[in-house]
C-alpha cells in the first residue's frame, strides 16, 4: 500500500501546485504553499530549466501524488489505458479517478484522499451492500457506495461531509448525505478532472 512518509506538503511544494493532501488545512492559510511556494530542500529556490523529459516526469509525479498511487500501480494503469482504444491519456485519468478511495473522497465521505483510503481500508465503506476494504477497485455505473451504519457517527465523516459543498460534487457521483450514500451515475469524463492536468506529457514520458 502506498504510505507517504514525512510532510505530504513537501509533495505539493516540489510539485509547486496544491494537491489537496491535507483536507481542511488545505483551505486555509495554514497551506505550506500559500507561506513558501519554491520546492523544498537547500535547492529550492533555484530554477532550472526543465528538459522535455524533465517537464514530462514531473507531470507524472504530480498525478501520481495527487491519487497517491505507488509507481507500479500507476504504470499498470497507464499499460491498462495504452490497450484500449481511444485517448490513453484520457483513459488513464478515468481508471485513477475510478478508484473506490478517490470516488469517497469526491463524494465528501473524506477530506482527503489518504483519509478516504484510510476508510476503505477500515472496512467503513460497502459497495452494493457488500463491505469493501480495497481502495484500489474500480467502481462502475450503477454502484451504490455507503458509509456503513456503525460508522455514521464518525465526527471526520460529518465534518467532510460538511466541507464538501466548497469542493464539489463532480457530475459522474450523485450524494444522498442524509442517507451517507453516493451513487455512480456515470463514468467519469475527462472535463469532471478539473485539476490542471496535461495527461499528453505523462503518455509521452511511457511511450519513450
Ligand atoms: Fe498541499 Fe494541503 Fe499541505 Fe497546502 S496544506 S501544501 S495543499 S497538502
Amino acid at each position: 500500500m502506498a504510505r507517504q512518509t514525512g510532510s505530504v506538503c513537501r509533495l505539493c511544494r516540489r510539485e509547486k501546485v496544491k494537491l489537496f493532501l491535507k483536507g481542511a488545512r488545505c483551505y486555509t492559510d495554514k497551506c505550506a504553499i500559500e507561506r513558501r511556494e519554491y520546492a523544498p530542500g537547500q535547492h529550492g529556490q533555484v530554477h532550472p530549466k526543465l528538459s522535455d523529459y524533465g517537464l514530462q516526469l514531473r507531470e507524472k509525479q504530480k498525478v501520481r501524488r495527487l491519487y497517491s498511487v505507488l509507481e507500479r500501480q500507476f504504470e499498470r494503469y497507464f499499460r491498462i489505458a495504452s490497450r484500449r482504444k481511444g485517448i490513453t491519456g484520457e483513459y488513464l485519468l478515468q481508471l485513477l479517478e475510478r478508484r473506490l478511495d478517490n470516488s469517497v473522497y469526491r463524494l465528501g465521505f473524506a477530506d482527503s484522499r489518504a483519509q478516504a483510503r484510510q476508510m476503505v481500508l477500515h472496512g467503513h465503506i460497502s459497495v452494493n451492500g457488500k463491505r469493501n476494504s480495497v481502495p484500489s477497485t474500480l467502481v462502475k455505473t450503477g454502484d451504490v457506495l455507503e458509509i456503513r451504519p456503525k460508522s455514521r457517527e464518525q465526527q471526520r465523516i460529518l465534518e467532510s461531509l460538511k466541507q464538501v459543498e466548497q469542493r464539489g460534487i463532480p457530475a459522474w457521483l450523485e450524494l444522498d448525505g442524509p442517507n451517507f450514500k453516493g451513487v455512480v451515475k456515470t463514468l467519469p469524463a475527462r472535463s469532471d478532472v478539473t485539476f490542471p492536468i496535461q495527461e499528453q506529457l505523462v503518455v509521452e514520458l511511457y511511450s519513450k
